[in-house]
């Protein structure tokens, strides 16, 4: 279905579609435990059940969860080459996954089994690459932030329904020693809508690229804070998700020389159209700038502070 919506927008002349390479357990060992890796092969071997409350495996999992990494790594690689965005369509998401499975004392994995965006990352970060993550799924992504927690070269933006699962993603959690500032956490409040929204969009995030200079982008692309999703109470319209889109489109074309973008979460009927609107936005870059004033919010202000204090960054609020 993804890859419907993706022909359906982008024109064809500008679309390349690259299967995975074979799926590898080397690479998932560079951000994960071996335990875990092996841990995941034998509950996948025994057939359909639940690892957690809301994770599942079944006996294709362990597979299909390497070649979903596998993709991400080869995206990077990929988006280096030919100097364009790399969009992977992987299933299951990964954002939840930390090193040994739960995350910043997330009690369950989330549908997760291995980090694909901190694949990505991870291949980025090798090549000695500077990476900005942008995680905008409606639920934070406490497995990337475990992974990257003490590492510098990871700016990690991070907006999210504050208060629901995993329970992770405090303002005040703003990295490990060393790399303190580089994680940049923003709660929305329940039921959040366009107005918090575009003015992440529009105000934070060209800010902390400005200041960050990254070499290269990531993106955790969940659609499940789109109004039409059940899993969250945030109401982010299809507008949201084309400045999301324009914003990603106006970094590759001027910041960074490789961005890698993958799927995360988005249910129902939430996916399809968040993603459509995502890649107009992307496509198009023709989103009018439109600044709005979010409500006298202290999670606004909380943000402020963090960007000031570590970047010296000063917003409207
Ligand atoms: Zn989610």
């Amino acid at each position: 279905m993804a890859f419907s919506i993706v022909k359906e927008v982008i024109p064809k002349e500008e679309l390349r579609v690259i299967e995975p390479p074979p799926p590898s357990r080397r690479i998932v060992e560079l951000i994960h435990e071996r335990e875990y890796v092996e841990y995941i092969e034998s509950e996948s071997k025994r057939g359909l059940h639940y690892i957690d409350a809301d994770t599942y495996v079944n006996e294709h999992t362990f597979k299909v969860a390497l070649l979903a990494a596998s993709a991400a790594w080869n995206a990077a690689d990929v988006s280096l080459e030919v100097r364009a965005p790399v969009l992977a369509l992987v299933r299951p998401p990964g954002h939840h996954a930390g090193r040994s499975g739960p995350a910043m004392g997330a009690l369950s994995n989330g549908f997760c089994i291995f980090n694909n965006a901190a694949v990505a990352i991870r291949n980025f970060l090798g090549k000695g690459l500077k990476v900005m993550v942008l995680d905008f799924d409606a639920h934070h992504g406490n497995g990337t932030q475990e992974i990257f927690w003490h590492e510098p070269r990871v700016l990690h933006i991070d907006m999210h329904e504050y208060g629901i699962y995993p329970g992770t993603g405090s303002v005040n959690d703003v990295g490990g020693e060393g790399a303190k500032g580089t994680k940049i956490n923003i709660p929305l409040p329940h039921g959040a809508s366009d107005r918090e929204f575009m003015w992440v969009v529009h105000e934070v995030l060209p800010r902390l690229a400005e200041a960050f200079k990254p070499d290269v982008l990531v993106v955790s692309a969940g659609f499940d804070s789109h109004v039409l999703d059940p899993m969250s109470t945030l109401r982010a319209s299809d507008e949201v998700f084309m400045a999301l889109g324009s914003f990603v489109a106006e970094l590759v074309q001027h910041r960074v020389k490789g961005a890698v973008i993958v799927l995360e979460g988005g249910y129902g009927s939430a996916l399809p159209a968040g993603l459509r609107s995502f890649l107009r936005g992307f496509s198009q870059r023709a989103v009018k700038e439109r600044v709005l004033i979010p409500t006298k919010g202290v999670w606004a202000r909380d943000v402020m502070s963090v960007l000031e204090r570590f970047w010296g960054i000063e917003l409207r609020g």
